[in-house]
């Protein structure tokens, strides 16, 4: 039998029909073991030893039973410690997951959603995804929102504060005038970054019902790994989204997850300790980059986003990898000439300037 092959070229009808998308790019996970690992602004410290021990006593033969589908210890804790219902909370699979959720729940209007030009580069994606239309307001010459920008129509509203790449926080006061001025739409503040020095959102959850707070334990909670992220909304807001979850999928969270996420909040002096020392390191690398020539916005968060006055930072960035030092680089108009560089040990801190002071040095000869 002959049979008759199509071209390369030719798009069948299946494949039209393909719900396509450009994917995120998450930064390097190298195989390496010796990398100063710098690049997806992970904690450079473990978790809490309380969650250590749980994971140390950890049986798999508890394996066996599906989880909690509404993940109660966990929403409990997170209800405890911010002080707010139960109701109100919201779990997912690190924050990522409650986002896409809280986009495909929450924008579903003909009106375009905003969310600025500079920031996380997820959010173009799952608006792609779910076929939303969305604009893409300039942050001014700062790397700060424009207010006014978000004052007209729109579908929904998605701003992470602090800001990432860039690393700026914006006022609770504008938060509020933003979301004040929008009860016509969800307005999402995504808070990845918030536990490193910045003013959360969180008391506009009481008084406002179209505001979503999302936060993660991925950054202060040294939990990426085990991705837990939630969002704290009204009572009306959290039951439309978990409505979405209930029809996706019953069990996002793993048991393990469930528990040791839930250990995590139990340990406060474990949190404030380590969160206290990321931001001491900050601080004194901020004025080790100054030394060297670097300019950056000032950072509420576990990174530093930073250009310097004279060498490229793709020049930086490929000399750093070299070296063995991963560091973020995003190759995109306005941001083409910073590093996002994350808070790591002291230690690792003194290897990166004393690389980037020779290198500097070097290349000024
Ligand atoms: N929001 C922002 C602004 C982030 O930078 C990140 C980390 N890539 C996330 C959300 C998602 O983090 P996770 O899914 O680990 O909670």
């Amino acid at each position: 039998m002959v049979v008759k092959m199509k071209t390369e070229k030719q798009i069948k009808e299946w494949e039209k029909r393909v719900r396509r998308v450009v994917p995120y790019t998450p930064g390097e996970q190298p195989r390496r073991q010796d990398v100063i690992k710098l690049n997806t602004n992970e904690c450079p410290y473990p978790p809490s030893p309380l969650v250590e021990r749980l994971a140390a006593e950890f049986r798999a033969e508890t394996l066996r039973l599906y989880p909690d589908p509404d993940a109660s210890e966990l929403v409990q804790g997170i209800a405890g410690y911010l002080g707010v219902d139960e109701e109100q909370v919201f779990v997912g699979v690190g924050s990522d997951d409650v986002l896409a959720m809280a986009f495909l729940t929450f924008f579903n209007s003909p009106k375009p959603i905003l969310f600025p030009d500079i920031t996380y580069s997820f959010y173009d994606v799952w608006a792609d995804l779910f076929r939303i239309p969305y604009r893409r307001p300039k942050l001014d010459g700062a790397f700060r929102l424009v207010k006014e920008d978000y004052l007209k129509e729109n579908g929904g509203i998605v701003i992470a504060n602090p800001n990432a790449p860039t690393g700026t926080e914006e006022a609770p006061e504008l938060i509020e005038e933003i979301v004040a001025r929008n009860q016509d739409s969800m307005v999402i503040i995504d808070e990845a970054y918030v536990d490193f020095g910045a003013r959360s959102a969180l008391p506009l959850v009481k008084r406002y019902e179209n505001v979503l707070v999302v936060q993660t334990f991925s950054k202060s909670r040294a939990m990426a790994g085990m991705r837990v992220g939630f969002a704290v909304g009204s009572r009306k807001a959290i039951g439309y989204l978990k409505d979405v979850k209930f029809s996706f999928n019953s069990y996002t969270l793993n048991a393990p997850s469930i528990a040791w996420g839930a250990a995590s909040l139990r340990d406060e002096a474990y949190f404030r300790e380590t969160v206290g020392r990321i931001v001491a390191t900050r601080e004194r690398t901020k004025g080790e980059l100054a030394r060297l020539g670097f300019a950056f916005p000032d950072p509420r968060t576990n990174f530093i986003f930073a250009s310097h006055k004279t060498i490229p930072a793709r020049e930086l960035f490929c000399a750093l990898k070299e070296e063995g030092i991963y560091v973020r680089y995003f190759d995109r108009p306005r941001i083409d000439d910073y590093l996002r560089i994350t808070i790591g040990t002291d230690e690792q801190m003194d290897r990166v300037i004393s690389f980037l002071d020779g290198y500097i040095k070097k290349r000024g000869m």
